[in-house]
């Protein structure tokens, strides 16, 4: 079995607000909502409830981090690699408090919870080689003509993504929509927001620039429902429900026609028994430390 830190028993949660322009901020409406420990159904603390209002003010945040001539358009392609490399850098370097963070608020053991930081870190890193390796093509065609193609990013992403693998979730997101040069926002679970929150924290310590990466927590039929049919954002990558896809799917044709990615569906029900323990691993010495 791999080697792996114990989990810190009660993390500390340090950001609890939305993250618009690389700052945390209170929403609009000022309202919160409980993030709840599901092993025991204890509130861990109140989390910035974000709606449309606050979705605006993120769309308005990654436009100007997209616009022509702004620091992230005339970044290097490798430059963007190498603060993707980063993030998985801070990830590992924290990888005990974001797993121990995760089985906070997700209720999933934390080995599990601990390898999801470790393989969400390694994707980074793959898409980080990757950021400087997206080229177009030269095509033969008869005539005097010139044909290329080149391959420009596609603007503002929205991110609306599930409990089951935030962290992992999120990594998958950011590091095509980053290497590529774009923007993004997320909504991430109602159920699962801190360590969305901690990710959004160690892109900021990276060096990424403000606007590029935008986290706005909520419901899904609000906040969710904002990004889905928001007229400027040009991309909507979900994972969720089939009966969600559906209804984003629809959404993201009704205001403009935004290039849409639907990861749906579930097949892994689990039976959870009464003694079921989410440290089981570390009472039990199956890890160093
Ligand atoms: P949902 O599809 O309801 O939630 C996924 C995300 O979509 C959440 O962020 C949710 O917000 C958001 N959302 C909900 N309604 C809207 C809306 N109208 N517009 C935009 N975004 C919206 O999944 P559930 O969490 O309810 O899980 C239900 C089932 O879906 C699971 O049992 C499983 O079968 C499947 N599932 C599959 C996943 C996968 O990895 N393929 C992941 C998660 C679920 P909010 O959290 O506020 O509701």
């Amino acid at each position: 079995m791999a080697q792996f830190p114990p989990p810190i028993r009660n993390p500390e949660v340090k950001f609890t607000k939305l993250f618009i322009n690389n700052e945390f901020v209170d929403s609009v409406s000022g309202k919160t909502f409980p993030t709840i420990n599901p092993t025991n159904g204890q509130k861990i603390c109140d989390v910035s409830e974000g709606d449309k209002a606050d979705i605006d003010k993120a769309v308005e945040s990654a436009k100007a981090a997209f616009k022509l001539g702004s620091p992230w358009r005339r970044m290097d392609a490798s430059k963007r690699g190498a603060l993707l490399y980063k993030v998985a850098q801070l990830m590992e370097r924290d990888a005990q408090y974001l797993g121990s963070l995760e089985t906070l608020d997700n209720g999933k053991p934390y080995m599990n919870a601990f390898g999801e930081m470790m393989f969400s870190a390694n994707m980074l890193k793959y898409y980080a080689g990757s950021a400087d390796k997206v080229g177009g093509k030269t095509i033969p065609v008869d005539g005097d003509y010139m044909c290329y193609t080149r391959h420009e990013p596609v603007g503002i992403c929205g991110a609306v993504i599930p409990w089951n693998y935030p962290v992992c979730m999120f990594a998958l997101k950011l590091a095509p929509a980053l290497a590529c040069g774009n923007v993004i926002i997320f909504k991430p679970a109602e159920q699962t927001p801190l360590t969305a929150l901690y990710m959004a924290a160690l892109c900021k310590e990276a060096g990424i620039p403000a606007g590029v990466v935008n986290v706005v927590n909520g419901y899904g039929p609000t906040a969710g429902a904002a990004i889905t049919a928001h007229p400027e954002v040009d991309k909507i990558a979900f994972t969720g429900s089939t009966e969600v896809g559906q209804i984003i799917l629809q959404a993201s044709g009704a205001t403009n026609i935004k290039r849409t990615t639907l990861e749906l569906g579930g097949k892994s029900p689990n039976v959870v028994m009464d003694d079921a323990d989410s440290l089981y691993y570390v009472y039990n010495n199956k890890c160093a430390g």
